[in-house]
């Protein structure tokens, strides 16, 4: 499994129920990969944060990291998106 796959099995583990066989590909990869760690990570602080935080705050938060990669930023503005619709 590559990292972008693995990436968007995270991402989409949110949505959908994966298959037996993604779960253990993810699982695997997800324990020799310190990137997709960190990313699995990733989600759950902000799967958290949005429990929790306002959107707006979310977006302060969003705006204030230049850090992230342009793939971390649609991620996160999906998030963003998808929690203020919810309210
Ligand atoms: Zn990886």
């Amino acid at each position: 499994m590559t990292c972008k796959h693995a990436t968007l099995l995270l991402s989409e583990s949110e949505e959908r129920q994966l298959s037996s066989r993604e779960r253990w590909g993810l699982r695997f990869h997800v324990v020799i990969c310190a990137a997709c760690r960190r990313f699995k990570k990733q989600l759950q602080f902000l799967r958290l944060l949005l429990s929790q935080a306002s959107p707006k705050m979310l977006a302060a938060v969003y705006a204030s990291d230049a850090s992230l990669s342009e793939p971390r930023r649609q991620e996160i503005k999906t998030l963003l998106r998808r929690a203020a619709e919810g309210q």
